[in-house]
């Protein structure tokens, strides 16, 4: 279960966009916006024209550090995607939409991915009545997400529970407030997901 623990605003600098990995601070205090270049003493040199090789490169980090998932991971995400029929990114993208973790920030119940999974990996959610601590468990259409009921009394969610009506949650899922319970309508499309990436470019680095 292996994630990444380095600096994480440096992650945004590298791919030169904001790529929202910290919640609340992103929308106020972002630091790419007063620093940015990429990181490193060298960062001035890398100016250089991009080959083709390096853009798709730099997508897959891209939405890598996004859905905050290791490479030996997001390459199984893809297998699975190639595996569907249907358009292999959009697959690619609706696999890693589906994380237990995406599913938990997509509800609400986490302002950013990295704490949503930090939530599941502390076992404070159930899915359909189960306690579920893996991340990268795979949500299917009608499933409940709720959190559990001893941690409902928590300090976190006892916090989080009043601003919960007020936040916006995504159009394929649907949130009961009041018992922190949510579940899931459907697969997304493609439109639906407000992330900007050239998921096309993520099949054509894996097809080489
Ligand atoms: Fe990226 Fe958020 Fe840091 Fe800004 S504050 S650089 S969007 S992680």
């Amino acid at each position: 279960m292996a994630r990444y623990t380095g600096p994480v605003c440096k992650l945004c600098r590298r791919e030169g966009v904001k790529l929202f990995l910290k919640g609340e601070k992103c929308f106020t205090k972002c630091t790419i916006e007063k620093r940015p270049m990429p990181p490193g003493q060298h960062a001035q040199r890398r100016g250089r024209k991009v080959s083709d090789f390096g853009q798709q490169l730099r997508e897959k980090q891209k939405a890598r550090r996004i859905y905050g998932v290791l490479e030996r991971q997001f390459r199984r995400h893809f297998e699975l995607a190639e595996k569907r029929p249907g358009v292999t990114g959009e697959n690619l993208m609706q696999e890693l939409e589906m994380r237990l973790d995406n599913c938990v920030y997509r509800l609400g119940l986490a302002d950013s991915r990295a704490q949503a999974r930090q939530l599941v990996r502390h076992g404070h959610v159930n899915v359909n009545g189960i306690k579920t601590d893996i991340p990268s468990f795979n949500c299917k259409p009608g499933f409940e997400i709720t959190v559990r009921d001893k941690s409902k009394t928590n300090e976190y969610f006892q916090t989080m529970q009043p601003q919960l009506s007020r936040k916006q949650i995504a159009g394929w899922m649907e949130l009961t407030p009041g018992n922190m319970t949510g579940r899931v309508l459907r697969v997304p499309s493609r439109d639906e997901l407000d992330i900007t990436l050239n998921e096309n470019l993520i099949v054509e680095y894996y097809s080489r």
